[in-house]
């Protein structure tokens, strides 16, 4: 067992039922370190990321629901402090640095486990949503799935990378492109998917992709095209979006897209602008959207559409990796956790830019 000495309460963000607002308690238990199960860690965090998605645990407008009461968060960093008795194989040990990310464990022994497909294990956990997540001091998570974190990665910009860094990474990887391929990310300097499109012929650069995901800037063209995009398009000035993309890309169009729009119109789009063998990726969950594109275009230009949802162990470890190599760049600001509140307010306005992480309680 850990060497610190581990509090009986600590300083957690509760959401009591459904839609209620973020209470701060000073008092939530910390699960003793003889009541964790075989597998489970006990994890003592510096920080956490805020999500979109914790937004929509907490208000519950998504066609699944949380648990309640709630402690959300799932892009955690800190130390793992205890590890379950009687557990085995454990890849990570005591005093490790760890990450926790939306899927907190999977059985590891179904067939999507097997292949790879963690996320869809019919047994997984999920980080503040089925069980209690990052905005507490100490989270209870789970040996096989923490991502290590390497030596001298700054644990902020790690928690940044945990959620939608290990989405989009996972998105390009699958998306069918290689390198001179056109990616288009549409919304890519905003937090809304049509205020503008970029494009990028170096889609493995995850550089590029993570930077623009990572941030929502006031100067969303410079801003693009600093972190390395090739082109730009800015959707409210072009009156041809569509015909745009096909120019930029040799009149034949974009070989993938990364949609993230809530709306259809960004999946129709797509299916316009992508060449033939093109790969329409979907990621993001908004709750209620549905797609709605040309049957007879997805066909006729023998179109991919395909769900990519977070990442497995493995997207993870890639991703976290890539990052602390410093080949991407995380944008964030740094707040403590008892502004989850104001964070949210925020967030719901759209008036948050780039990406929130909060510090604990020292
Ligand atoms: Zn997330
Ligand atoms: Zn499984």
């Amino acid at each position: 067992m850990g060497s610190q000495a581990i509090p009986d309460t600590q300083t957690a963000a509760v959401v009591s039922h459904t839609g209620s607002a973020i209470e701060i308690q000073s008092d939530f238990p910390v699960t003793s370190p003889r009541d964790l199960a075989p597998g489970e860690c006990l994890v003592k965090l510096h920080c956490t990321g805020v999500c979109h998605t914790d937004l929509h645990a907490a208000f519950g407008d998504w066609p699944l629901q949380a648990k309640t009461p709630l402690v959300g968060g799932h892009e955690g960093v800190g130390d793992i402090v205890a590890i379950g008795n009687n557990t085995s194989h454990s890849p990570v040990k005591v005093g490790d640095r760890v990450g926790i990310k939306w899927l907190a464990d999977s059985c590891l022994h179904c067939e999507q486990c097997r292949k790879g497909r963690e996320q869809n294990c019919l047994d997984a956990k999920l980080s503040g949503f089925t069980v209690d997540g990052t905005f507490q001091q100490y989270v209870v998570s789970y040996v096989n799935h923490v991502t290590p974190i390497p030596d001298g990665f700054d644990s902020n910009a790690a928690a940044s990378i945990l959620c939608a860094g290990v989405t989009v990474y996972r998105a390009i990887k699958y998306s069918q492109t290689s390198l001179g391929d056109w990616i288009v990310l549409p919304g890519a300097g905003g937090g809304l998917g049509h205020l503008g499109a970029s494009l990028s012929n170096t889609p493995k650069s995850l550089d590029f992709a993570l930077s623009l995901w990572a941030h929502t800037g006031a100067d969303k063209k410079k801003l693009c095209l600093d972190l390395g995009a090739d082109k730009w398009i800015d959707f409210e000035e072009c009156k041809d979006l569509v015909g745009e993309i096909k120019a930029i890309t040799g009149g034949l169009g974009a070989h993938s897209a990364l949609v993230t729009a809530a709306s259809s119109a960004g999946y129709k789009q797509a299916i316009e602008y992508l060449r033939g063998g093109g790969t329409l990726m979907a990621v993001g969950l908004p709750g209620n959207a549905t797609l709605d594109a040309s049957i007879f275009f997805t066909v006729y230009k023998s179109i991919s559409i395909l769900g990519s949802y977070v990442g497995n162990r493995q997207d993870s470890v890639e991703a976290v990796e890539i990052a602390a190599r410093g080949q991407v760049k995380c944008m964030f600001s740094v707040k403590g956790l008892k502004d989850l509140a104001s964070v949210y307010e925020g967030m719901t306005k759209g008036a948050v830019a780039g990406r929130i992480v909060l510090e604990m309680p020292k």
